[in-house]
């Protein structure tokens, strides 16, 4: 895949194309938006066009016919795809973090000049999950960019950055796919016409999220663990990132259940397989208690980055669902 080839983050990729053709390529970067919606899947695409052998034009989304765009074909393409290219490295974190060892690693790699390519390319994914020493060694490295690098930032959660960080970066926006974007990047994949329906409507403009995990057996896991909830029953999270995905789904459905009180329109669920189940769970609570629910999630969902402690944290929001939702 190449910039050009991008689906629906039409300002992102013409900011982008629009730095290699007047050829302003700054040292560092920071590409922010909401899991799932292409970040980081551009950033591999701007390394490979920084790079490419055999530049090509950018299509219609641009002005300008100067070949600037990967070619996905040439040696440099298909080695920055396989992750090979000595002068490309993609950092991600471990167990939620990023270390000071990577930004030792990331120091090593642009300590040399680029070896076959133009430009050093360096990505950090989920970069808000640098420790505070990773964050301090990184400040140094942005600091002083050595020539010839380009550094990527790529955050869900850019706010958790230190400032110092963030303001010497190009921040480059990322937004969720519009409805038929986000179709069409599914329809790529997902050849299940049922799978795919649902995957479409739950990933809500994510569609890297719908890829990335089978939605529709996750959905049962959220309300089998919703039911033990609602029973009183005990932690059935086994990790953060479970935590996480759990209340991803619980916000959506209680935005249905608010929608169905609201308009009594199935159309409009995203979950529209589920109106007799949704139906139930609301009939004899009033919008009010659902929408404070809703809000109450979203809060703990937001403070899950500060390690919250999982059964406590599965006990409050059980006692508040079984208050609401069961009385
Ligand atoms: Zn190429």
């Amino acid at each position: 895949m190449s910039l050009k080839d991008i689906i629906g983050q039409e300002k992102a990729v013409r900011m982008l194309l629009g730095i290699l053709i007047r050829q302003k390529v700054a040292s560092s970067y920071l590409f922010c938006g909401e899991t799932g919606i292409g970040k980081k899947t551009a950033a591999v695409d701007f390394a490979k066009a920084l790079n490419c052998l055999n530049p090509q034009p950018a299509g219609p989304r641009i002005t300008s016919d100067s070949p600037v765009d990967a070619c996905e074909e040439c040696e440099s393409c298909s080695k920055i795809k396989a992750g090979v290219h000595p002068d490309f490295l993609l950092i991600s974190p471990e167990e939620r973090l990023i270390r000071i060892e990577e930004v030792r690693i990331i120091d090593d790699a642009l300590s040399y000049k680029p070896f076959e390519g133009r430009k050093k390319t360096v990505i950090v994914d989920d970069a808000e999950t640098m420790n505070i020493s990773a964050a301090n060694a990184f400040l140094k490295t942005l600091e002083e960019p050595p020539q010839d690098s380009v550094i990527i930032l790529v955050s869900s959660r850019p706010d958790l950055l230190p400032e110092t960080i963030r303001s010497r970066c190009s921040r480059i926006n990322f937004f969720p796919l519009s409805k038929a974007s986000c179709r069409e990047v599914l329809a790529e994949k997902e050849k299940d016409a049922e799978k795919f329906s649902l995957a479409a409507r739950l990933s809500m403009g994510r569609p890297g999220i719908a890829l990335s995990s089978d939605l529709h057996e996750e959905r049962k896991w959220v309300l089998n663990l919703l039911r033990g909830m609602l029973h009183a029953e005990k932690d059935g999270w086994s990790s953060r990132d479970e935590m996480q995905r759990w209340f991803d789904h619980a916000l959506v459905l209680l935005r249905d259940m608010t929608v169905l009180k609201l308009t009594d329109d199935p159309r409009q669920l995203v979950n529209n397989d589920l109106e007799g189940y949704l139906t139930g769970l609301s009939k004899s609570v009033d919008v009010k208690v659902i929408i404070y629910i809703h809000q109450e999630l979203s809060r703990i969902r937001r403070l899950l980055q500060f390690n919250l402690n999982k059964s406590i944290t599965w006990n409050y929001t059980a006692s508040m669902l079984r208050k609401g939702l069961v009385f």
